[in-house]
């Protein structure tokens, strides 16, 4: 019998990761539900309030923060983001999986917060294929692509704090969600998440 509670999932990946398509592929599944974030960012062309994030003003967001609720929050390239707290805990309890697609502060102080979170770092597979894939998106000006690069360079030197790391090959999406997957059934499956095996096992 594994726990029923649902696994607090962060994946966190520099700009150009491919974090957005690989999570979307985990969440086909309907035993994972996404945190939509609450940001002080425009909407960028497609992106839907509610949906990609929580739209609001940079007044509101400090509001929530006031008012405690945020799981965490940062700041990143000149905007605010961050968890809305009781959507993430209702989640948990219903026993999906949590994804948590946030940077590396973030991500840091969710596992402060959480020990038992599971922290994946999604890399493109070389730092100059994500330049171009970050270039060939086409939706940020020449300034806020080198500030993302910069700030990629930032990320990736605090990997050792992440728990796993997977890489996202051109294409290959499917493969990466693939091993997010695995990574999360093994979490499942571990025994700090399975209370007392013995004694249930031998009253079983
Ligand atoms: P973008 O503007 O590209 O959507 O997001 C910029 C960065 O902020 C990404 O690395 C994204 O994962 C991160 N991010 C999005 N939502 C949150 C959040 O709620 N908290 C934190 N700490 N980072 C977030």
């Amino acid at each position: 019998m594994t726990e029923n509670k649902g696994i607090m999932l962060v994946v966190s990946g520099p700009a150009g990761s491919g974090k957005g398509t690989v999570n979307a592929m985990l969440l086909k599944r309907d035993d994972f539900a996404f945190s939509v974030s609450a940001t002080t960012r425009a909407p960028r062309p497609g992106e839907l309030d509610g949906i990609n994030y929580h739209f609001i003003t940079k007044e509101g967001f400090i509001e929530r923060i006031n008012s405690g609720d945020m799981l965490e929050y940062t700041e990143y390239c000149g905007n605010f983001y961050g968890t809305p707290l009781k959507e993430a805990e209702e989640v948990l309890r219903s026993g999906k999986n949590l994804i948590l697609e946030i940077e590396v502060e973030g991500a840091m102080n969710v596992k402060r917060k959480y020990p038992d979170a599971v922290l994946v770092l999604l890399l493109p597979p070389s730092y100059s294929v994500q330049e171009e894939r970050l270039r060939g998106r086409g939706t940020e000006t020449e300034e806020k692509i080198l500030q993302r690069l910069a700030r990629a360079k930032e990320e990736v030197a605090l990997a050792d704090c992440y728990d796993y790391v997977v890489y996202n090959y051109d294409g290959k999406a499917d493969e990466a969600a693939a091993h997010i997957l695995s990574i999360v059934d093994a979490e499942k499956r571990s025994i700090k998440r399975n209370g007392r095996v013995a004694e249930k096992y031998l009253n079983s």
